[in-house]
């Protein structure tokens, strides 16, 4: 029974805080107390289409070695957690209903499952507080307590792949007012760490930078520790940063995404890869929105790089009907397949065209079955087979293509961590 377990989530709102925030607090009095963690704090983000998230949902957890501990210091814990959880959580706004969890064991092959379940699947407050009971785990609710849902996956939640990111928070006077992180110094940063460290920028847009009024200066994601602070020693923040804080992380590890062999199989709310054709040219709608339908023998499915993708629509736009793909991202609200990244399997690149006549115009269709006629010369031709041409293509077999920085998901792997 070496560990004891703490999982916090659902403490913030849009209008300011951050489960990391107040997990780094917690960190600092604990450490005030002589109390240390074993390990690095972890930030799990659970399905990127939980209705009830505020930004990434994300829930926080870490662990403490209660061997080191008697039982008053781990009292003395769990009143520091919660005091903590009551003092700083954003309590006016209705969807913020926090819920910490205290857990003492092992965590078992049940929790996993649960962990990911609340990555793949939807889980209610009650189906949670049955699983606490079940495992033994100690659960405090507030309001709601909705956060019991995420912390226990927190607390649950294996982690093969990994990254961590380093979070930097402001002085409290500078909440809600305008970041102005120097761009230059996060360029450079970028230069002389990137490929270690990724996701830092997007042509003009930082991608450090959150654009909330919470207390997040910057965060900076990466695959070791070591180069986080290397990391932080380049990039001019242009304010104080009054602390600081690494966690451990399933972000960039597409811990979401389910393979699927069928597109039948793919549920609401889940996250997939899955192969099809392309069976329609892709076209835009009004907002910029581009789809298409992917098919397979067992059915199909509307795919969409919505307008945020920006750039990865043009790409989106070269596809066409008998295009083979492996596509990853996953079904929200409209039922539409949010890609996050396609990799092209095969390429159609053959088109068909109307006949050439005789006196060198093309022909033009004569009605349905009705073979061709030549608009020029009067010339007829009774089949109205296409001739098949072969064209180039500016996408390229094999290769992976995804949505650019300013529009992924935490949990999306980006090319740059696929060894490609
Ligand atoms: P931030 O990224 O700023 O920390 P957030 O996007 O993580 O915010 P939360 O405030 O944590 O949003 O709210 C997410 C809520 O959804 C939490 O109450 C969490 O317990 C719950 N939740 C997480 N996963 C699931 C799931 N699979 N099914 C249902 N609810 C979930």
């Amino acid at each position: 029974m070496g560990f004891f377990y703490v999982g916090i989530d659902d403490t913030d709102s849009p209008n300011g805080m951050c489960t990391t925030f107040l997990a780094s607090t917690i960190l600092n009095e604990l450490e005030e107390n002589g109390i240390e963690i074993v390990g690095f704090p972890r930030l799990i983000r659970l399905n990127p289409f939980a209705r009830f998230k505020t930004r990434g949902n994300g829930g926080v957890s870490f662990k403490i070695d209660s061997k080191k501990y008697g039982l008053d210091e781990i009292d003395l814990v769990k009143k520091i957690i919660l005091d903590n959880v009551e003092k700083l959580s954003m309590f006016d706004c209705d969807n913020t209903n926090p819920g910490v969890v205290f857990y003492q064991g092992e965590i078992t092959e049940e929790m996993v499952d649960y962990a990911f379940k609340a990555i793949h699947e939807i889980i209610t407050i009650s189906e949670a507080e049955e699983f606490a009971s079940k495992i033994g785990a100690e659960i405090h609710k507030f309001k709601k307590g909705r956060g019991i849902i995420g912390s226990i996956a927190a607390i649950s939640c294996p982690l093969q792949d990994y990254t961590f990111e380093l979070l930097a928070y402001r002085d409290k006077s500078k909440y809600g007012t305008l970041r102005c992180i120097d761009y230059d110094s996060v360029v450079r940063m970028d230069n002389e760490t990137y490929g270690e460290t990724f996701e830092n920028i997007d042509g003009k847009y930082l991608a450090i930078e959150p654009k909330t009024p919470c207390p997040v200066l910057y965060g900076i994601r990466s695959n070791s520790p070591n180069v986080l602070e290397k990391a932080k020693e380049i990039v001019i923040p242009n304010e104080e940063i009054v602390d600081y804080c690494i966690f451990k992380t399933n972000q960039h590890t597409d811990m979401h995404i389910q393979n699927v062999d069928k597109i039948e199989n793919m549920k609401k709310y889940g996250c997939y890869k899955v192969k099809g054709v392309v069976k329609d040219n892709p076209h835009v709608i009004e907002g910029g929105h581009m789809f298409f339908t992917l098919s397979d023998d067992s059915g199909e499915i509307e795919c969409a790089a919505y307008e945020p993708t920006k750039n990865f629509r043009k790409i989106v736009a070269k596809l066409k009907e008998g295009d083979s793909l492996e596509i990853y991202g996953g079904i929200g609200e409209q039922n539409t397949f949010n890609i996050e990244k396609f990799k092209v399997l095969s390429l159609n690149n053959i088109v068909y065209e109307n006949p050439i006549c005789k006196c060198g115009k093309r022909m033009t269709s004569a009605g349905k079955n009705k073979g061709f006629k030549c608009k020029n010369c009067g010339n007829k031709l009774g089949s109205s087979d296409k001739i098949p041409k072969e064209i180039n293509r500016e996408l390229i077999n094999g290769k992976f293509y995804e949505t650019p920085v300013s529009a992924r998901r935490h949990l999306a792997k980006p090319l740059i961590r696929m060894n490609l």
